[in-house]
C-alpha cells in the first residue's frame, strides 16, 4: 500500500511554488506512483513578470524532470492567457505545440515544459497531479477497464479512452472535465490517473487516495499464482551460472554500441521468468506509453531448458535475441512510415528462465532504471491477472509512443559520450597512487570501473571520493582482495561481470617493492615479489580473458610494470625480475589475444612519489642506501636523473593509461611505453 506522506507540520509556512515542489516530491517519493521522471505536476497562480505586471502563471514539470528530487527550478512557468487562445483551435501538431509552448515561458531560458503542459493548462483547477501509478495501470490495462476503474474509484474519475499524449488528448480531457463538474480526477486508459484540486494538498490527497482504493481493489482480487506454475526443470542453478552467462549476454547485445548489463534475481523476478505463462506474457507490451522509451515495446525471453547448463542457455540466448531483433526490424519497418531514425534493433531487457532479468543501458544508472520499470510492469501484470489478464496498447500505439519525438527530444537533453563510455574497465592496486589515478582519469571519461585493492579501508575513502566528484551514476564500485590469492581475483572477475556484465579494460596495476641485493635477499621476499609482481599478473590476466573472450567484442590490457625492466636498478632484484616476467606475459598475451581483438600493452612508469605505497619508508631508506643519499632526498634524485628533470605523477601515467585504453590505440598491442621524464640509461653510451 502506498502511504499518504503528506505532514502539516513540513508543509505549513510552504505556499505557491514551494508547496507544489513539496507535494511533487511526496508524490515521486513513493516508486508505486511515480518512476524515474514519470509522472507531472502544476500549479496556476498570479506572479509578477519582468515588467513587474501581475499575470497569471501555470508552474509544470519540465520535460525529463524527476519527481523525486525535483526543485523549484524543475518548473518552468508558462503564462495562462497566452495558452488560452488554444482551446478554440481544432487541432496542432506536437511540433507547433512545442513551439507555441516556447513562446508561452516566463523564463525564456527555463527547460522545455513538461510534454503534457497543455492537458495541465486546459483544466480550470489551481492545482493538477499526474501519476502512472501501478494500481491505476492494472484497473486500466485488462479486457474491461470502465467496469474495474467504475467499481474501484467510483463516480468521481472521468474516464478517457487512450490517446497519445499531445493537443488532442489534452482537449479531451478539458472536454471531460467540463462535461463532469464535480469530478475529482480523471483515469487515461493505458496510461495514468489525474487528480485535480483548488489546492497541492487536496490534488496529492485525492490522488493517494484514489491509488490506495485501486490497491484495495486489487488486493481482493489477487491470484495466488498471477503466470501459472512454474515450468521446466531450475535444478542446480546458482548464482555462479547468471555471472556466467552475463558477458555472453552483454557480447550479444553489443553492436552496434557497448551496453551495460544489470542483473536482477528478485524473488517477483524468478518466480516471473520460471512461470508457465512467461513467454506469453513477454509478447504483451508496457503498461504505459513513458515506459516504452526505456524498456523498448517487449523484453526478450530466453526459454532456458536447463539453466544449469550454460553453453546450451548461451545458445538459446543467441537465437532468442536474435528472433526479437527480427521481429522487432519488422514491426519498426511495418509502422515506421515517418522514417524516424532507429538507433539498434537489440532489446533492453532479457528475461532467462530460471536465472531472472538483465536491463542494458549506456551506464549501471540507465540499466537501473530499465530493471525498476519492468519489474514495475511484472507486478502490474500479476495485479491485471486478477482482473481477467493484462492487455496493452495496440502495436500501431506502442509504435507511436516508442518513437515519438516529443520523448526522442529527451535523449537529445543527455551530454555527449565520453571516450571511455559503456566500457567496464578494472584497476588492481587503485586505492592510491597510479591506480587511484587511472580510475579517476577513467571516471572522468564516463568508464565504469571496479578497484580493487588489499587496504580495504582506503579503497572504501577512494571510492567515496570518487563518486561524489564524479556524479557517476553508479559508475564505480570497489572490492577489497590480494591479485596473489586464485579465489580473491576470480571474485573480482565475477563482480564485475554481476555488476556491470563483462569487462573491457583491464589495468593490471597492483604491485610490491621488496628491496636487498641479491646475497641478502630472503627466500620469503623473492616469492613474495613473484606472487604478486608476477603470478598477480597472470591471474588477472587469465580471468579477464576469459570474460573477455566470452563477450567477444575485443578488450584492452594495460599492464602497469616499472623503468627497472629495461633498466634494472641494483638492490632491485626481486622487483626487476618479477617485473621483467609481467611484461613478458603481457607479450604473449598480446599474442593470445590478437585473434579475438584483445591488445595488450605494458607502461614503464618511473619514479612515481605521489600517494604511493611502493615507495615505503623502507624503501626510501633502501633506495638512498642503494644511491648513497639521504632517504628525503630520493624524489629529487630521481626528478633529477630523469632527462625532463621533472617529476612523475600518477596522472601522467594515467594519460598513457587512457591512449592505451581507448581506440586511438586500435592498431597498437605488445608495446612498451615509459612514462619516466626520460631515462639516461635508455640511451647507449
Ligand atoms: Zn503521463
Amino acid at each position: 500500500m502506498i502511504r499518504d506522506r503528506w505532514k502539516e507540520s513540513e508543509a505549513r509556512g510552504l505556499e505557491g511554488l514551494g508547496l507544489l515542489v513539496y507535494g511533487s516530491r511526496l508524490l515521486g517519493a513513493e516508486e508505486d506512483l511515480v518512476l524515474h521522471g514519470g509522472g507531472n505536476t502544476s500549479l496556476k497562480g498570479i506572479e509578477r513578470d519582468h515588467g513587474g505586471r501581475e499575470v497569471r502563471v501555470m508552474r509544470v514539470k519540465g520535460s525529463g524532470g524527476d519527481l523525486a528530487s525535483i526543485g523549484a527550478d524543475g518548473f518552468p512557468g508558462v503564462r495562462l492567457d497566452d495558452i488560452a487562445p488554444l482551446r478554440r483551435r481544432k487541432d496542432m501538431t506536437d511540433a507547433e505545440m512545442v513551439g507555441y509552448l516556447a513562446r508561452c515561458l516566463v523564463e525564456p531560458e527555463a527547460r522545455r515544459p513538461s510534454i503534457e503542459t497543455l492537458l495541465h493548462g486546459f483544466l480550470p483547477d489551481a492545482a493538477v497531479f499526474h501519476s502512472h501509478a501501478d494500481a491505476i495501470l492494472a484497473l486500466t490495462n485488462n479486457p474491461d477497464p470502465e467496469r474495474h476503474v467504475r467499481a474501484a474509484l467510483g463516480e468521481g474519475f472521468v474516464l478517457v479512452p487512450y490517446r497519445r499524449p499531445g493537443f488532442a488528448l489534452s482537449r479531451l480531457v478539458g472536454a471531460a472535465r467540463a462535461a463532469a463538474p464535480r469530478a475529482r480526477g480523471a483515469v487515461l486508459l493505458n496510461h495514468g490517473l489525474f487528480t485535480w484540486a483548488p489546492s497541492v494538498r487536496t490534488a496529492y490527497k485525492s490522488h493517494v487516495a484514489a491509488v490506495r482504493a485501486a490497491e484495495r481493489y486489487l488486493a481482493r482480487r489477487r491470484r495466488a499464482r498471477p503466470f501459472g506454475s512454474p515450468s521446466g526443470r531450475t535444478a542446480g542453478v546458482s548464482p555462479w551460472h547468471a555471472e556466467a552467462l552475463s558477458p555472453r549476454l552483454r557480447g550479444l547485445l553489443a553492436t552496434p554500441l557497448r551496453v551495460v548489463l544489470r542483473h536482477e534475481a528478485a524473488p517477483e523476478i524468478l518466480e516471473f521468468s520460471r512461470s508457465a505463462r512467461a513467454a506469453e506474457m513477454c509478447r504483451i507490451g508496457p503498461a504505459t506509453p513513458d515506459h516504452l522509451l526505456h524498456t523498448r515495446r517487449l523484453p526478450c525471453f530466453v526459454p532456458a531448458r536447463d539453466p544449469a547448463n550454460l553453453e546450451r542457455t548461451a545458445r538459446q540466448a543467441e537465437t532468442a535475441i536474435r528472433e526479437w531483433s527480427r521481429s522487432y526490424e519488422r514491426w519498426v519497418r511495418k509502422w515506421n512510415r515517418e522514417k524516424h531514425a532507429v538507433e539498434d534493433c537489440k532489446p533492453r531487457v532479457v528475461i532467462v528462465r530460471g536465472l531472472g532479468m538483465w536491463t542494458a543501458g549506456r551506464d549501471p544508472g540507465q540499466a537501473r532504471v530499465i530493471g525498476d520499470i519492468y519489474r514495475h510492469t511484472v507486478g502490474i501484470m500479476a495485479r491485471a491477472a486478477g482482473l481477467g489478464g493484462f492487455r496493452s496498447l495496440s502495436p500501431r500505439e506502442q509504435f507511436r509512443a516508442e518513437y515519438w519525438e516529443l520523448e526522442l527530444y529527451k535523449r537529445t537533453l543527455l551530454p555527449k559520450e565520453r571516450e571511455l563510455a559503456r566500457r567496464v574497465v578494472v584497476i588492481t592496486g587503485a586505492a592510491r597512487g597510479i591506480g587511484l589515478g587511472i580510475a579517476q582519469r577513467f571516471l572522468d571519461e564516463g568508464a565504469c570501473v571496479l578497484l580493487h585493492d588489499r587496504d580495504q579501508e582506503r579503497l572504501v575513502r577512494a571510492v567515496r571520493d570518487l563518486d561524489r566528484r564524479s556524479g557517476s551514476q553508479q559508475r564505480v564500485a570497489s572490492t577489497p582482495g590480494d591479485v596473489s590469492k586464485e579465489g580473491d581475483v576470480v571474485g573480482l572477475f565475477a563482480l564485475a561481470c554481476h555488476l556491470f556484465g563483462g569487462v573491457d579494460v583491464v589495468v593490471s596495476n597492483a604491485g610490491i617493492a621488496p628491496a636487498g641485493a641479491l646475497d641478502s635477499l630472503s627466500l620469503a621476499d623473492w616469492e613474495r615479489s613473484l606472487a604478486v609482481n608476477a603470478t598477480g599478473h597472470f591471474l588477472v590476466a587469465r580471468e579477464a580473458m576469459r570474460v573477455m573472450k566470452a563477450q567477444g567484442t575485443g578488450g584492452a590490457f594495460v599492464f602497469v610494470a616499472s623503468k627497472n625492466v629495461p633498466a634494472p636498478g641494483k638492490d632491485f632484484g626481486a622487483y626487476s625480475a618479477a617485473k621483467a616476467a609481467e611484461t613478458q606475459l603481457a607479450r604473449v598475451l598480446a599474442l593470445e589475444g590478437a585473434p579475438h581483438g584483445i591488445r595488450s600493452n605494458v607502461l614503464h612508469p618511473d619514479a612515481v612519489f605521489e600517494g604511493s605505497a611502493l615507495w615505503s619508508p623502507r624503501l626510501r631508506a633502501e633506495r638512498a642506501k642503494a644511491q648513497g643519499i639521504r632517504a628525503e632526498d630520493v624524489p629529487d634524485f630521481y626528478r633529477r636523473r630523469s632527462l625532463l628533470g621533472l617529476e612523475v605523477r600518477p596522472r601522467d601515467v594515467a594519460e598513457a593509461a587512457l591512449f592505451f585504453a581507448s581506440d586511438r590505440s586500435s592498431r597498437i598491442t605488445g608495446a612498451w611505453l615509459p612514462v619516466d621524464a626520460g631515462l639516461r640509461e635508455a640511451f647507449p653510451r
